[in-house]
């Protein structure tokens, strides 16, 4: 039954959606929490920065102040300034060795006292500090060298680059930190590089001495924000987890949620699910199609096609009939009118309406706008009312049914028989045809009371100048008989099933006799 099923909007955007709604949040949860970490490792790497670039200051600080003291006794005799040399070595921190030199020419050593190298201040970063590998004593030792001069004089000290190399490991602290004078650098294994400085993805931080000529870098690989993340903040992974699993499955319960009848149907009509069928109104020995009665069907998504009587009374309960009923006209005048040219002129079709689409004036319009699909006069439209569901004929209704008799459209009463409308009834709203219910149809040759009752209709229909049409004709006795009382048309099985417009069009263009088809002279 299409009006219980639970999940019968299973289109791929309703499927899509809960799981958007659950991924949405949990997306935007991982990229707030990425930028998150993305900014704390950029915190991370300026402190870092800042506190190796106040270390090594510190540290060419104290070496600094020894060349400081030493230059004025450049050029004196190395066994005057040696004790002097070996004096800060002694006392001031960091400072490895110390040397003077005069005129380019190093010429006295704190370790070895005499000494005799050349020395270039090209060799130097701004004449004054040289990143080295090692020296001659410890060639794989890094340290780095200071040098202060004045005139011809020079004074130089070296910093062990252990120290250097140690306090990289110290402050970088797992992140990566390397210390740059002019074309090398160090990084904190101790190992001295002459290629360009590393090139970090994340958080890449750099800051430059205002003292001296060196500049340290930081940053991290690839991914940290993401290793940071799943180290300091699982809970809130899971919070997140949790969020977005809560949001899609709440989501998904509203969309999957039962619907009531009425949401359904207005979804289906909104869904454009419900769809004529035409069932052929034959006339005459010959039973050629003289017109076709239109009959609901919903073309259900997931229960295929749902027969009329199993959503037609929700429909009318709920109101929604009356734009069902105009969707379904506009639908029929699109399908047949470009078929018109196989219709006998006043091909009859026959729509099923119920009362509340008779309340207001609205009919009238959905008629003529109907009407305006054909060539004046191509069809003919014949509102099908039934008998157990009769009009109040109000001011408004009467006044409705004269302007559809001014458009040219029948009026008649279904299912015949059924109900309890009266002469005056059909009078009053000047009824054109009279639709023999089926029940009275079968009892042809089977039973004889209802037999009678049958005949009787036929002849009060005679009598009162109406049009008739009898439906549910299954056999041949049905219809010789019914022929034989003079019954204008037929609609039953024995000429042809309600079918979808292909099909009923294919059959009407392969009717062998197409008499002019003029309608039964009514009494207006
Ligand atoms: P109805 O207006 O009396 O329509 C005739 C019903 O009898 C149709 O059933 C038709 O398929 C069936 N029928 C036709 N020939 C024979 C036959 O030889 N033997 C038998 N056993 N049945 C035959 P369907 O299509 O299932 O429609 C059922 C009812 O649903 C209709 O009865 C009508 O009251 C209602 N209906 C259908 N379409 C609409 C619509 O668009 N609007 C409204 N308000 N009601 C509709
Ligand atoms: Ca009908
Ligand atoms: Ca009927």
């Amino acid at each position: 039954m299409p009006l219980s099923v639970k999940h019968s909007r299973r289109t791929p955007v309703r499927l899509a959606l809960p799981w958007l709604m659950g991924t949405v949040p949990l997306l935007l949860g991982l990229f707030i929490l990425h930028w998150q970490a993305e900014r704390e490792l950029h915190a991370r790497a300026w402190q870092t920065a800042e506190q190796a670039l106040a270390q090594f200051n510190l540290m060419l600080d104290n070496v600094a102040a020894s060349t400081e003291l030493l230059l004025p006794l450049a050029g004196q005799p190395c066994d005057g300034v040696k004790l002097a040399l070996r004096e800060q070595v002694t006392r001031r921190p960091f400072v490895r060795s110390t040397n003077v030199a005069y005129k380019h020419h190093l010429y006295c050593n704190s370790l070895f006292g005499d000494y005799s190298e050349t020395i270039n201040p090209a060799d130097y970063v701004d004449g004054k500090l040289r990143l080295m590998h090692g020296n001659p004593i410890t060639p794989d030792q890094a340290l780095l060298v200071y040098r202060q001069s004045m005139g011809e004089q020079t004074a130089m000290a070296s910093l062990d680059g252990f120290h250097l190399a140690n306090a990289l490991r110290m402050i970088g602290q797992g992140e990566d930190l390397v210390l740059q004078v002019g074309p090398v650098w160090l990084s904190a294994d101790g190992a001295v590089h002459d290629t360009p400085v590393p090139a970090y993805a994340v958080a890449a931080t750099s800051r430059v001495s205002g003292r001296y000529p060196f500049s340290v870098h930081t940053g991290f690989a690839e991914g940290e924000p993401w290793r940071l993340m799943m180290a300091h903040y699982p809970a809130l992974f899971g919070l997140l987890l949790f969020f977005g699993i809560l949001t899609g499955g709440v989501c998904h319960w509203i969309l999957m949620r039962p619907r009531s009848p009425h949401q359904e149907l207005q979804r289906a009509l909104e869904a454009n699910e419900f769809i004529p069928f035409f069932q052929p109104v034959v006339r005459g020995e010959q039973s050629h199609w003289a017109g076709a009665e239109v009959l609901m069907r919903w073309q259900h998504p997931r229960e295929g096609l749902v027969r009329p009587d199993l959503f037609i009374p929700l429909a009318e309960d709920s109101g929604l009939i009356v734009p069902m009923t105009r969707a379904l006209m506009q639908q029929t005048a699109a399908q047949l009118a470009p078929h018109a040219d196989a219709f006998e002129d006043g091909f009859r079709i026959g729509i099923n309406i119920c009362a509340s689409h008779c309340q207001d004036l609205n009919l009238y319009d959905d008629c003529r706008a109907f009407l305006a699909a054909f060539a004046p006069g191509r069809v003919t439209l014949m509102l099908e009312l039934t008998e157990r569901e009769l009009i109040l004929p109000t001011d408004t209704t009467l006044l409705l049914f004269e302007k559809l008799h001014e458009l040219g459209v029948l009026i008649a009463i279904d299912d015949f028989g059924t109900g309890h409308s009266s002469l005056a009834y059909l009078r009053q709203f000047n009824v054109d045809y009279l639709k023999i219910d089926q029940s009275f149809v079968a009892t042809i040759g089977v039973d004889t009371l209802s037999g009678h009752l049958l005949d009787t209709i036929i002849e009060l229909s005679a009598k009162l100048d109406l049009g008739i049409v009898a439906e549910g004709v299954e056999t041949t006795e049905q219809k010789d008989y019914l022929l034989q009382r003079g019954v204008d048309f037929l609609q039953g099985y024995l000429f042809g099933k309600p079918l979808p417009l292909n099909e009923f069009i294919a059959l009407l263009a392969n009717q062998p006799d197409k008499t002019t088809n003029t309608l039964h002279p009514v009494a207006n």
